[in-house]
């Protein structure tokens, strides 16, 4: 039988870890720590117990119960890998400033540009968020096609609009259907009128995970000449699933169809498991690295290798981020029936649990969630859309203020024009409505997430009305 380590146990990792790291520092010869580096250990534990305290304030991310944002807590593995290597702190902006974690990231990128299924010899780097890693991928389409236009879908990531703002380069919003997906009859429109040189899609927005058409538009593109970039920050770690019954055969040929665009971004620190501070940009065509060619006087200097400092627009970024993926892929490799695609088919799970469990239910759902973001709102039939926002206003405050079963809930703002393509008796008397969201992003939420709506009706027949 295979022993399995429960997250509980990481305690004995990081000690471990801990003697790991002593023993290689003590290989360079003991030293006395300056003594302007000491600290009072009396003021340490009153300042300590202050910040726990002050910590407790969050809502508890870990939880099933948890259901609002895309948060959770990374895997013991990943806190393992990032604190072992953050006790050396290697900087991944060149070779030199962490060899091991340099030569690990090349590994990780290669890893995630194969789930993709793109070329052997493409280009990326890891990123400290995912709005960067966009950026890097606009910057590049902008050196590609210098004073065209950013065609960007009307639901996308409003950090595309501001990245745009900041490379100065303008944007199209492209109007989006009913579900948050790029609009292609719009697109082609603007593709004749206008001179666009990009055009970003969604693998997954979000706002309810909406994955755009984007074999679809693949082909569009192509016929115009026009670069693709696909942003799956979100969603991206859901192509491990393409082609398993998780997914259906539609989101399954979108996620396929990435391998066609000329540069993909996806989070490790969202799907991934990660701790925050890992992003990551593929290029399609490494001959884009030139765009990247600069010349520093004083970092590069240990070899002529390709630096990663040479091909990212940040300078410093942590060696252990790298570290901590690297060590998380070893234990829950890229594959669909392993590692991370089960963890990613419960996620799922949930999603589809929770959009089932809201039939015949006071609240409605928004649609069948493509991956695992599902949308819903009370059901008021003859009401004003403003009633709406308001009901689910009333629900998220209320099951997250009870004291017996919280549930943490976020809610969205959607247009009032999709509210009345769902519910066509409804009185437009606002232009925006607030209906609620739920991120269903742990493995756990699969077998809780019937009870969890049946507590969310609980609050609505009580406590709402
Ligand atoms: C999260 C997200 C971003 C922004 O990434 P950060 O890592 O938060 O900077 C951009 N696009 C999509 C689709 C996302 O889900």
């Amino acid at each position: 039988m295979v022993e399995t380590v429960a997250p509980q146990t990481l305690g004995s990792w990081l000690k471990e870890a801990d003697r790991c790291i002593s023993t290689w520092e003590s290989r360079w010869g003991v030293f006395e720590t300056h003594p302007s580096l000491r600290v009072d250990h009396q003021v340490l534990s009153e300042a300590y117990e202050i910040y726990v305290n002050r910590l407790a304030e969050n809502y508890p991310f870990f939880h099933p119960r948890y259901a609002g944002q895309m948060l959770k807590p990374p895997h013991p593995v990943a806190i393992l890998g990032y604190v072992t290597a953050m006790r050396i702190n290697p900087n991944n902006h060149a070779l030199d400033g962490g060899p091991p974690t340099a030569a690990m990231e090349k590994e990780v990128v290669d890893k995630l540009a194969k789930m993709f299924n793109f070329p052997e010899h493409s280009l990326g780097h890891l990123t400290t968020s995912g709005t960067i890693a966009n950026l890097e991928a606009l910057f590049v389409s902008r050196q590609e096609n210098p004073d065209k236009i950013i065609a960007v879908g009307s639901a996308a990531h409003y950090t595309h609009a501001r990245m745009a703002n900041v490379l100065g380069v303008s944007v199209e919003h492209i109007q989006s259907d009913p579900d948050g997906r790029i609009d292609l009859n719009c697109l082609e429109e603007q593709l004749r009128l206008k001179d666009i040189g990009t055009v970003v899609l969604t693998g997954g927005n979000t706002g309810l995970g909406a994955v755009d058409p984007i074999q679809e538009a693949v082909q569009l593109c192509s016929q115009y000449g026009v670069r693709i970039h696909v942003d799956a920050a979100y969603g991206g770690f859901f192509r491990l699933l393409a082609g398993t019954d998780s997914l259906s055969d539609r989101v399954s040929n979108e996620l396929e169809a990435i391998e066609e665009a000329d540069s993909v971004v996806i989070d490790p620190h969202k799907h991934g498991l990660q701790p925050y501070g890992c992003g990551c940009i593929l290029f399609r065509d490494p001959k884009v690295g030139r765009h990247y060619v600069h010349e520093s006087p004083y970092t590069y200097f240990t070899s002529d290798e390709l630096h990663l400092g040479e091909i990212s627009l940040e300078c410093s970024r942590a060696g252990a981020a790298a570290g901590a993926l690297w060590l998380t892929l070893e234990l829950l490799p890229l594959a669909s029936n392993r590692g991370l695609g089960p963890i990613m088919a419960m996620c799922l799970d949930a999603a589809q649990r929770w959009h089932a469990a809201l039939e015949d239910t006071p609240l409605r759902s928004w649609g069948k969630p493509d991956l695992d973001i599902v949308g819903y709102f009370p059901d008021i039939e003859t009401g004003l859309a403003s009633e709406i926002d308001q009901a689910s206003q009333a629900l998220f405050e209320a099951s997250m203020a009870s004291s017996t079963d919280p549930i943490f809930l976020s809610t969205l703002r959607v247009n009032s024009k999709d509210l009345h393509m769902r519910m066509p008796s409804i009185t437009l008397d606002q232009q925006y409505v607030r209906i609620l969201r739920s991120v269903l992003m742990k493995p756990e939420q699969a077998s809780v997430a019937e009870s969890i709506v049946d507590t969310l009706v609980g609050f609505v027949e009580s406590d709402v009305r």
